[in-house]
């Protein structure tokens, strides 16, 4: 067969192209034309195509880009060597990303670290700053886990010997926390020793020494601190009126003796009249003799009789002074008594007192708003605490309600408060509770009391308890938070006692 002519072929490769339904582009054209001619089409440079390939390299990083930068350059140039060279940058860049990665830290192990460090920097003020080669190694703890090129092996290193050194610091803080409650509770005796006439004081201590048994927080610590500046206060205050009443003894103890030593001066004085008087009507002949030694005598006596009245009045001047500084003594103790009323506790059973409610529902309240959790408040009244006071007397009733609070104490959370509202009825403070949480708590209450019965006189006695629990509402007041408390609390005496209402 001839060959085609140039025209022949290239009517062709348009039939061809038409039959085929392409596009006539000039790429499409210049194949047609070589497959009818039977020629090799020359390769052209197939931008468009390495284009889209250069687009998808990552270049996520700077050195990435600029190679990507120099490949796309050299397929504008549609020069092959330069696309070659390119192409090999390229690669060679990622391989050594790659390689520096799998040393440096990823940026999860970064987050993770500096987590660790601020831990560290958190736990150094509880460490104290008295170890300096501790506190330098903290240092530089902090700083390797802040560096990125410090090696895992490092950082595990510092945080074993860390790790060490913490444990014996927490073993010796330990220590010394129990060394210093022991001396607290060392202290607390001794004044329960000095002030033991005193009931107000002994409540007072035991309430102390019971707020201190471990485990502490910061909210006991503070109930600790304002207890013992209730004690220190009124120990002071009973201090200063000893020391006066023991001024107004000894004044008038001296100046007892001192009449006394006047009154033998004087019983002396007339007793060597008398004796020189007895001598004189001895030896008198006559009775004129006797006359001036008598006179001498009747002298003495007036003088005695003189000096006996002088005492007596004054001793019943300093009788009289006594009896004021008895009943000065007995006004100050009524002022202390209604001190300590004013005072944050209740001197029976050590609970917080109507004030103290009042200070610490106010603070628990701004709490609960400032951090918008909730906070529930229980009413409590105890069942038949009349019969109780008539069938064991009223001493036994004041125990009960000391035990009551003991188990409330022992039995509730540490940031539960709890305050003596009123005879035999008392409010607890729940923070962060929920409604069905408080009466949760409060049958919890009564299930402790069932199970650590009040003992009295040898016979076990079970104290039940009605309460209200109401949840302090958005913009409730305290006092209305109370009043439904109270409310919830009689319904539930109503439905037959020992039970717990929630409010509505
Ligand atoms: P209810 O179950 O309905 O609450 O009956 P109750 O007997 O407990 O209640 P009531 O209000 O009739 O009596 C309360 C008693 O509590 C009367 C009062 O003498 C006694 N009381 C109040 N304060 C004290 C106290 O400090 N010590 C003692 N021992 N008794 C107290
Ligand atoms: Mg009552
Ligand atoms: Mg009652």
């Amino acid at each position: 067969m001839a060959a085609k002519k140039p025209a022949e072929i290239a009517k062709d490769a348009f039939r061809l192209i038409a039959e085929r339904k392409l596009q006539p582009t000039p790429e499409h054209y210049e194949a047609a034309y070589a497959e009818i001619s039977g020629e090799k089409l020359e390769q052209s440079f197939p931008v468009e195509s390495l284009r889209k390939i250069a687009l998808a390299l990552p270049a996520h990083e700077i050195t990435l880009a600029k190679a990507v930068a120099s490949v796309e350059q050299a397929i504008t140039l549609q020069n092959w060597a330069a696309l070659k060279n390119s192409l090999l940058d390229y690669v060679t860049k990622v391989e050594q990303q790659s390689a520096d990665n799998m040393h440096a830290p990823s940026k999860a192990s970064m987050e993770v670290r500096e987590q660790v460090a601020r831990m560290v920097e958190h736990i150094k003020p509880a460490l104290g700053d008295e170890d300096v080669r501790f506190n330098n190694q903290i240092r530089e703890l902090i700083q390797l886990l802040r560096h990125p090129t410090t090696e895992a092996g490092a950082v595990k290193t510092a945080l074993t010997t860390f790790n060490l050194r913490l444990s014996f610091v927490g073993e010796e803080q330990g220590a010394i926390r129990a060394t210093l409650l022991h001396l607290l509770t060392l202290v607390f005796e001794n004044i329960s020793a000095l002030g033991v006439e005193d009931r107000w004081l002994v409540g007072q201590v035991g309430a102390l020494m019971e707020a201190a048994k471990p485990p502490l927080n910061l909210k006991r610590l503070d109930d600790v601190k304002r207890k013992l500046q209730d004690v220190i206060a009124k120990q002071s205050e009973a201090k200063a009126r000893s020391i006066e009443a023991q001024a107004q003894i000894k004044m008038m103890l001296a100046t007892f003796i001192e009449r006394l030593s006047q009154m033998t001066d004087t019983t002396g004085n007339f007793r060597n009249e008398v004796d020189s008087f007895a001598k004189v009507i001895e030896h008198a002949e006559v009775l004129e003799e006797i006359g001036p030694a008598l006179q001498s005598v009747l002298t003495a006596t007036r003088t005695m009789e003189e000096s006996a009245r002088q005492v007596g009045t004054e001793l019943r001047t300093i009788r009289e002074r006594a009896v004021k500084a008895e009943e000065e003594i007995i006004k100050l103790q009524g002022e202390l008594d209604k001190a300590s009323v004013q005072a944050r506790l209740d001197p029976l059973t050590g609970a917080l007192n109507r004030r103290g409610l009042d200070e610490a529902f106010a603070r628990e309240v701004t709490t609960a708003r400032r951090k918008g959790t909730l906070l529930c408040l229980a009413m409590l009244d105890i069942d038949n605490f009349k019969q109780l006071n008539d069938s064991h007397g009223h001493d036994s009733g004041d125990a009960a309600l000391s035990h009551l609070v003991s188990v409330a104490r022992t039995s509730m959370r540490p940031q539960d408060t709890m305050a003596r509202y009123g005879g035999e009825e008392f409010v607890i403070l729940l923070p962060d509770t929920s409604l069905p949480n408080g009466v949760e708590a409060m049958q919890r209450l009564q299930r402790e009391l069932t199970k650590r019965l009040f003992l009295q006189n040898n016979e076990r006695v079970l104290i039940t308890f009605s309460a209200g629990v109401a949840q302090l509402e958005l913009d409730e007041t305290a006092e209305n938070a109370v009043k439904r408390a109270d409310e919830a609390m009689y319904l539930a005496k109503r439905a037959g006692k020992n039970r717990v209402f929630a409010a509505n």
